[in-house]
């Protein structure tokens, strides 16, 4: 018996073991299992077929250890898995690693332990003699504890000398990571008579007394236990004369594992009843999902979707059905929560990266015991749990490129992904948003998807005024004296005047986006990428937004000598600046990256703008989020052309949401929201149908010109990336993939390779191909022919260590 197992590790196929005598009845698909991998490493793998194929190759090695009685991961999850590595072009080995809780995948760790202290007469480096305390002091570590605790760099060859010297010895370990939470739990011993109890307490008094008080305390809870703390809390006696009573018998102590995820929310309100706007939209979603497995909810901003959502959850748990909301980021899930819990209590469970792993592993056997969430609402990776009775997934702000995993792979797209994840398991899919995306919206009106729509905003309340000032007339007719426009300062000062808030967007964090020698235009570059850094005031530094990298303001330029140096544009920092300068005594906060980095900070900042501290919010693109205020009259988009300047098929349909969501947070129950949106150019269409809220009239125009320029939802896009820090070789690598893959494609449109905008990124040179297939081009004779030409690369010796990337549908 064979089993072909995915192994942690980016590897494209499974591998296949042997299966020993002992483990055949006990072995199935979506067990872990420990096999040996390379030289002395051992990790956890998920057998995904058991066979009896012999493999041709040479040797078979036999499995470890089988770690699991029943399947950590269901027979859906390794479809989808199984999609998603094909699709998104990424190795098994890597959707594995994105799907689970690292502390299900434990792998081997070596571990360093001392072998010999008296009697060495090897002089010791400072750097060893640390080391060997440290081993005294703990008898045995892992390198990477080592390398941590104590700070040091390469421990590796430090270790290996001390080896050497036969001071330590290393061997490598199966650990098992996770370790279910437990608690000291104290209870009567019944094997005790009560009549002996004053004999066996003699003439201690504070057992005595202790006796007494827990006798009382578990009658009062009516409890045959109690916890070893809540005793030593509640009697504020010492742990001592808590032992002595254990010492004696008369108590019993033992470890109960307890949840880390445990929650005592209770519910607290039925769902509201739906307005009449309301219970049409849910009856069209409902007519939809007869004869679709999709549909789009598109509802104008406050229109009321989470309340759709909410009755829609609660007619799948009276289907015994599961449901999963996704939003697109942590930030919003703060605000969600609450209102989830409110109608439903413990059944909901959070999924999100800020949880630790602990918890993430116990939210993964939770959904795989008989007592699973109902309910689940998180990012993008809690696609991944096992689901065993899903009937929905909402997709809320489906149009968010934030569901999109950009850095590494797999490169998925959540909203893409929870299609295919309901297909597999007979559910349904959800998509809403006040400004759809151009595909999703494509695919309601040629009915692939039903569309459910939402034009009035909830309660009546007015969509806003929008006003587009031409800041290049104002400035030639020098009336603007500020980043703001006159209009702007006017509507700020009323708003402020009435008790009410305001929030200015500008989509460009840190002081000046760049700083320019006025005598010979020198401006300053990342080392390591191709980037203009950005000056960030409050750290007085020069920021890469790309690495990271800091660098200090020069004083003088460095290329004439002269104190000429120029600020170039504004960001948050410059127009929090000016907005305190034009207000003085406002309470004015900024929202951004840089300000929301501490554990809370974003949410600080939310309930102190909520509760009316913070009268004037500044902000990134962070600011348009999904969020709802009640108080905000006035919301300001300072330089719109930067969101539509930038050389991307999607630049309009980004301005254009992020413009719309922006204006959506403006509105109260009783009087209409202003936005005003300052641009250089005022003529472009695309304000037009913002003012209008028109978003079929800006839809049209976009398809029209995604037909021509051959984009999707037209044409289908993978955009392939090469990267490597000699920048000759990245560009033969390219080349060479290039040039193969246009012969094995033949008619489909290859572009490139071309140095992309920014060509240079933490020291690496890249070079892109950009590949457009017709739709009914098949999926697996493109995959075919990419992973062919990747195989011929390969095998070219220049280029195996070329770094490649594939982003299948890049947003
Ligand atoms: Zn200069
Ligand atoms: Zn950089």
């Amino acid at each position: 018996m064979f089993a072909d197992v995915i192994l942690p590790l980016p590897l494209s196929n499974t591998f296949t073991y042997a299966v020993p005598t002992k483990m055949r009845d006990k072995i199935g698909k979506g067990y872990r299992v420990i096999v040996p991998f390379g030289k002395r490493k051992y990790y956890t793998a998920v057998v995904a077929a058991i066979h009896e194929k012999k493999p041709k190759t040479v040797e078979t090695k036999e499995i470890y250890a089988l770690i699991d009685h029943h399947p950590i991961v269901n027979e859906y999850q390794l479809k989808l898995w199984e999609w998603i590595s094909f699709y998104y072009l990424s190795s098994l080995g890597d959707v594995y690693k994105a799907a689970t809780p690292a502390k299900l995948r434990m792998e081997s760790e070596t571990c360093v332990e001392l072998k010999n202290t008296e009697e060495n007469d090897f002089p010791l480096t400072p750097t060893e003699k640390k080391i060997t305390t440290y081993l005294q002091d703990k008898g045995e570590a892992k390198i990477a504890e080592l390398e941590k605790n104590l700070k040091i760099k390469n421990v590796f060859s430090h270790i290996y000398r001390l080896t050497e010297k036969g001071i330590i010895t290393t061997y490598e370990t199966i650990e098992r990571k996770y370790k279910p939470k437990t608690e000291k739990i104290i209870s009567l011993n019944p094997e005790i008579d009560q009549k002996n109890i004053p004999e066996l307490i003699g003439r201690a008094k504070k057992q005595k007394a202790l006796y007494e008080q827990i006798i009382s305390l578990l009658s009062q809870k009516n409890t045959p236990y109690i916890s070893r703390e809540e005793i030593l809390k509640e009697t504020k006696t010492s742990p001592a004369v808590l032992n002595g009573l254990i010492e004696k018998n008369i108590l019993r102590q033992f470890s109960k594992e307890v949840s880390r995820i445990a929650s005592e929310v209770e519910a607290s309100r039925k769902p509201f009843p739906l307005s009449e706007h309301q219970q049409q939209a849910f009856d069209e979603i409902c007519n939809g999902f007869a004869d679709k497995n999709t549909c789009l909810l598109h509802g104008v901003t406050s229109s009321g979707k989470t309340e759709i959502y909410i009755h829609l959850i609660e007619k799948m748990l009276q289907e015994g059905k599961q449901t999963l909301y996704l939003v697109p980021e942590i930030a919003l899930t703060t605000q969600l929560t609450q209102r989830l819990q409110a109608v439903f209590g413990n059944k909901l469970g959070i999924y999100h990266s800020k949880i630790n792993d602990n918890e993430r592993t116990e939210i993964w056997h939770k959904m795989l015991s008989d007592n699973p969430y109902e309910i689940i609402i998180g990012v993008r990776s809690s696609l991944f749990l096992p689901f065993a009775r899903l009937g929905l997934i909402i997709v809320d702000e489906e149009h968010e490129s934030s569901y999109k995993q950009q850095q590494i792979a797999p490169r998925y797209h959540a909203r893409d992904t929870a299609i295919v994840l309901a297909h597999l398991m007979g559910a349904k899919t959800l998509l809403g948003s006040a400004t759809p995306a151009i595909e999703s919206f494509y695919n309601a009106k040629k009915g692939k998807y039903a569309l459910a729509t939402l034009t009035k905003r909830f309660e009546e309340v007015l969509m806003p005024k929008i006003i587009i000032e031409n800041t290049k007339e104002l400035r030639r007719k020098k009336k603007m004296k500020s980043i703001l426009s006159p209009n702007l300062i006017d509507h700020i000062q009323q708003a402020l005047d009435n008790e009410e808030q305001v929030i200015l967007f500008r989509n460009r964090r840190g002081f000046a986006p760049r700083i320019e020698c006025k005598l010979c235009a020198w401006t300053p570059k990342c080392r390591h990428c191709d980037v203009t850094l950005t000056y960030h005031k409050y750290r007085n530094e020069l920021v890469c937004h790309y690495c990271n990298r800091a660098y200090p303001k020069p004083e003088e330029c460095p290329a004439c000598h002269e104190k000429s140096l120029e600020f170039i544009g504004q960001g948050t920092e410059q127009v929090e600046e000016e907005v305190s300068r034009l207000f003085p005594g406002t309470k004015v906060a900024r929202m951004d990256t840089d300000t929301t980095h501490g554990k809370n900070a974003y949410e600080r900042i939310i309930s102190d703008f909520q509760n009316k501290k913070i009268r004037i919010l500044v902000g990134t693109q962070m600011v348009s989020k999904g969020l709802d205020f009640d108080n905000v009259s006035v919301v300001g988009i300072i330089a719109a052309d930067s969101l539509l300047n930038y050389p991307d098929f999607r630049s309009h349909e980004r301005g254009f949401q992020l413009m719309m969501q922006a204006s959506g947070r403006a509105g109260r129950r009783n009087k209409r929201g202003t936005v005003i949106i300052q641009t250089t150019q005022p003529e472009l269409p695309i304000y037009r149908f913002i003012v209008e809220n028109d978003y079929e009239g800006f839809y049209n125009m976009q398809l029209a010109e995604r037909k021509i320029f051959k984009y999707p939802p037209f044409y289908r896009l993978i955009s392939i990336e090469l990267k490597d820090k000699n920048e000759q070789r990245a560009e033969a690598a390219s080349h060479y993939f290039a040039d193969m893959l246009r012969s094995l494609l033949q008619d489909n449109i290859l572009l490139g390779p071309n140095k992309p905008v920014i060509s240079k990124i933490r020291s690496y040179h890249i070079r892109e191909i950009l590949l457009k297939t017709e739709n009914n081009l098949s999926a697996s004779f493109i995959r075919k022919c990419i992973r062919q030409t990747e195989q011929r690369m390969r095998e070219k010796r220049e280029f195996r260590y070329v770094v490649l990337n594939y982003d299948v549908d890049p947003v």
